[in-house]
C-alpha cells in the first residue's frame, strides 16, 4: 500500500509515519481512472443519483468492521454545487452506508464560507472556502469519527475537515475516500 497523502510505500493502512496526519485511519477504494473515474463522472456530473449506491458499496467493501457506536460524516459540498447537481453527493452516500451498516450519520461539518476574505483573490478565496470548515453539533471524544469524502487530491481538503473535529475534541478522527487522484 501507498500512503494516502505522500504515495510512499507504506504497510500501515495508507498512512505514513512521516506525513502526521490528523486522522489515525484511511481507506481508499482505488485510483481515480478507469471504471472508478467513470462512475464518479456520471454520479457527481451527469445526474446519476442512483449511483450513490455502487459507490456507497465499493467504500462499504473496503471497510473493516467499525465498532457500533462510530459515527458518520459526510464531507460537506459547497452548496452551490448541490443545487446544479439537485442533491448532495456525499451526504446520499454517507446514508446508505450508515443504513447498511447500522450506524449513525452526523452532519457534524459544514463549510464556513463566511471566512472569506474582501482583499483576497478569486483564487484565495476558493482555497478558503475548500479549507475552511466548522462544526456545529457535540463531539464525544471517545466515539470514532468515519469522514467519507469522494476524492482525494492532495489531501488538503481531507485534512482541514479532520482538524476542525479534532479541535471540537475528537480524538479519534477516521476517513474513507472512493478514489485518489494522481496528481499530474
Ligand atoms: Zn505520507
Amino acid at each position: 500500500m501507498v500512503c494516502i497523502a505522500c504515495r510512499h510505500p507504506t504497510s500501515d493502512m495508507w498512512l505514513c509515519k512521516s506525513c502526521n496526519l490528523p486522522y489515525e485511519r484511511a481507506w481508499v477504494v482505488g485510483e481515480r481512472d478507469g471504471v472508478l473515474q467513470r462512475l464518479i463522472g456520471l454520479y457527481k456530473f451527469q445526474h446519476a443519483r442512483e449511483a450513490h449506491k455502487i459507490l456507497g458499496d465499493l467504500l462499504l467493501g473496503v471497510l473493516p468492521d467499525l465498532p457500533p457506536e462510530t459515527i458518520i460524516i459526510p464531507m460537506p459540498t459547497v452548496s452551490g454545487h448541490i443545487r446544479e447537481r439537485g442533491y448532495d453527493h456525499m451526504l446520499l452516500i454517507a446514508r446508505y452506508m450508515a443504513r447498511r451498516r447500522g450506524l449513525k450519520l452526523e452532519r457534524l461539518l459544514y463549510r464556513a464560507t463566511d471566512t472569506k476574505q474582501r482583499q483576497a483573490s478569486a483564487k484565495q478565496r476558493t482555497v478558503q472556502a475548500m479549507q475552511a470548515f466548522a462544526v456545529r453539533g457535540d463531539i464525544a471524544p471517545d466515539i470514532p469519527y468515519l469522514l467519507v469524502d469522494d476524492v482525494i487530491t492532495t489531501g488538503a481538503t481531507i485534512k482541514y475537515a479532520t482538524k476542525a473535529l479534532r479541535d471540537a475534541g475528537a480524538k479519534h478522527v477516521w476517513v474513507a475516500v472512493i478514489a485518489r487522484q494522481s496528481l499530474k
